[in-house]
């Protein structure tokens, strides 16, 4: 068990900079995820906390020990990817048990070991199977086993799920939940998915191009986001951002207008998120763009004339499409950022 610690990581690649003076510290036992858009960094700085990747400035460090000089398999971090590679010709038993005879488990410690893995992960019955006659779910699951199987100081994962289907993710995510709670194995895991990461994460961090936009819990983030950058990419549809104008305690924008605090004045972007909005309401005119019903919610896409407005509403809601609207706002959920997207907090 450990805690990392990165300290003013840089990775360049020539006059590229992949990660930017990025400090983070992750407790032992945490399960943290790292979040952001394709090319935000995510996966250099796993890779250089794994010791695939060396930072070109900064410290890593692994249970108060720097790591930058030390080997990835000398590191005791066990590694899953969202390619299974298992090898296809050995059992799934002999798989599961091959970092056990690298690392020189006691031979008679081994299978005790190798049938906790896979009993943990539902694979109990499939050992004498090869990979090739396994679900692709199953194999991401004896890959998981594999990862388990010898009590590593850090688990991490890069997108593990990202080839099963939605249904598959959906039980993977609660088994890979519940198996670090059982092993406490601090896990750094990686991905673009903001369910996944709100679902599985003790803490969030989300990046941007190489940089860390904020790090809190799930709960911090989606009610307290810095920024709209991490406003506009955690919920599902994401938060409205909506430029307009503030004055004398009204914001307005083109269909909109709502009540704001006082001291607001000038350009600012509002922030509402879908589910925070209620079909009759005052604050917002238009037209129905889209009416989406999904069984226990009806999504809804109003258009302004400028812009479009997502809109949770109720599952029996139904609307003719181009008809119109209005929408109306919780005031207790309006959000405010300024001109450089960032939140104007404090406001009375
Ligand atoms: P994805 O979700 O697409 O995997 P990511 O957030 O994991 O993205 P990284 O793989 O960490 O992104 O890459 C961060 C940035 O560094 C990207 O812009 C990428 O193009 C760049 N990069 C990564 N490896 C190299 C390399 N070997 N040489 C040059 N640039 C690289």
């Amino acid at each position: 068990m450990a805690s990392i610690r990165l300290e003013n990581i840089v990775k360049r690649y020539g006059t590229f900079t992949g990660v930017k003076h990025m400090s983070l510290e992750i407790a032992d036992e945490e399960f943290l995820v790292l979040l952001g858009p394709s090319g935000c960094g995510k996966t250099t700085t796993m890779r250089m906390i794994a010791g695939l990747e060396d930072p070109t400035e900064g410290e890593v460090i692994i249970a108060d020990e720097v790591v930058n000089e030390i080997d990835a398999r000398d590191r005791d971090v066990a590694m899953v990817f969202q390619g299974y590679a298992l090898y296809p010709n050995m059992t799934i038993y002999e798989n599961i048990r091959f970092p056990l005879r690298m690392r020189g488990v006691a031979k008679g410690d081994q299978d005790a070991l190798i049938r906790r893995a896979a009993e943990m992960v539902e694979l109990g019955d499939y050992l004498e199977r090869k990979p090739g006659a396994l679900s692709g779910g199953q194999r991401q699951r004896a890959a998981l086993a594999r990862a388990v199987v010898r009590q590593p100081q850090v688990f991490l994962m890069d997108e593990p799920l990202s080839n099963l289907d939605a249904k598959l993710r959906a039980s993977m995510r609660v088994q890979i939940k519940h198996m670090q709670r059982q092993l406490r194995v601090t896990t750094v895991y990686v991905t673009h998915d903001q369910i996944e990461a709100m679902t599985l994460a003790d803490r969030i961090v989300i990046m941007n191009r190489g940089e860390i936009q904020q790090v809190g819990t799930p709960d911090d983030i989606y009610g307290d986001p810095a920024n709209t950058f991490v406003a506009g990419f955690i919920g599902s549809p994401p938060m409205n951002l909506i430029m307009g104008e503030a004055r004398d305690g009204r914001f307005t924008a083109e269909g909109v207008s709502c009540a704001c605090p006082q001291a607001l004045a000038g350009p600012v972007t509002l922030g509402i998120r879908p589910e925070d909005c209620t079909v009759g309401g005052q604050e917002l005119t238009g037209t129905a763009y889209g009416v989406e019903p999904t069984g226990d919610v009806t999504y809804l896409t109003v258009d302004t004339g400028t812009r479009q407005i997502e809109v949770k509403a109720a599952r029996d809601f139904r609307a003719a499409i181009d008809s119109p609207i209005t929408i109306g706002f919780d005031p207790e959920r309006l959000y405010f950022f300024d001109a450089n997207g960032n939140r104007i907090r404090d406001l009375t």
